[in-house]
């Protein structure tokens, strides 16, 4: 499937804010948001319109889809399966994209970004109730329990991630063992608990039209 491969930098500075895409360089200085909280591009320093209506619910959009990787029509796809399930749309759509596998990942602190932690699944280095699952986009359910490989928690990357685990926290809805590289998913995510920087009502505004 085709991936925006272009500077990952540029897409937080298009948000105006950090999205988490490097790992380890989104919390020092050296995040170009820090120094450059503007929209890339000649003119992105001056030429800062206020954003209203749809602009608004396209860039929210937007920033979910970067936040989490996903293609367009991938994204349209959740929010469909969400319009479709009983209950809030948009808390619906949240929830599909934080139980994702490599979000999962992610959140459990077995790597330092998203993108990274969708290479590990995709790699193989990731078990999902102790069989090997490799698809980034892999529900994970309720009570499940995702691990890192025995074969594969040497890894450079693995490491790495378990020292930089502290600065990302953990969510209430999962738990880990950072030690034997196993976690769970303890409840299903609401709107809180995603925690995410996304007016999740927007998109659904959006799509609705
Ligand atoms: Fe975004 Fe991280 Fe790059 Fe900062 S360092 S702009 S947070 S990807």
């Amino acid at each position: 499937m085709a991936r925006y491969t272009g500077p990952v930098c540029r897409l937080c500075r298009r948000e105006t804010m950090k999205l988490f895409l490097k790992g380890e360089k989104c919390f020092t200085s050296k995040c170009p948001v820090e120094k450059r909280a503007f929209p890339p591009g000649q003119h992105g320093k001056d030429r800062r319109p206020k954003i209203v209506g749809y602009g608004l619910q396209l860039r929210e959009k937007q920033k979910a889809r970067r936040i989490y990787g996903v293609l367009e029509a991938q994204f349209r796809n959740y929010f469909e399966r969400a319009a479709r399930m009983p209950g809030v749309t948009g808390e619906l759509l949240l929830r599909q994209l934080e139980t994702r596998l490599d979000n999962v990942v992610y959140r459990l602190g077995f790597a330092t970004s998203r993108p990274q932690a969708r290479q590990l699944v995709r790699h193989g280095h990731i078990l999902v109730g102790g069989r090997k699952v490799n698809i980034p986009s892999f529900q994970v359910r309720q009570g499940q329990q995702v691990s890192v490989r025995e074969a594969s928690r040497n890894l450079v990357p693995v490491q790495h991630a378990r020292e930089m685990a502290g600065h990302q926290g953990l969510p209430t809805w999962l738990e880990v063992d950072r030690e034997q590289f196993v976690g769970r998913i303890l409840s299903l995510p609401g709107r809180e608990e995603a925690g995410l920087p996304v007016q999740e009502q927007m998109i659904v505004e959006l799509y609705s039209k």
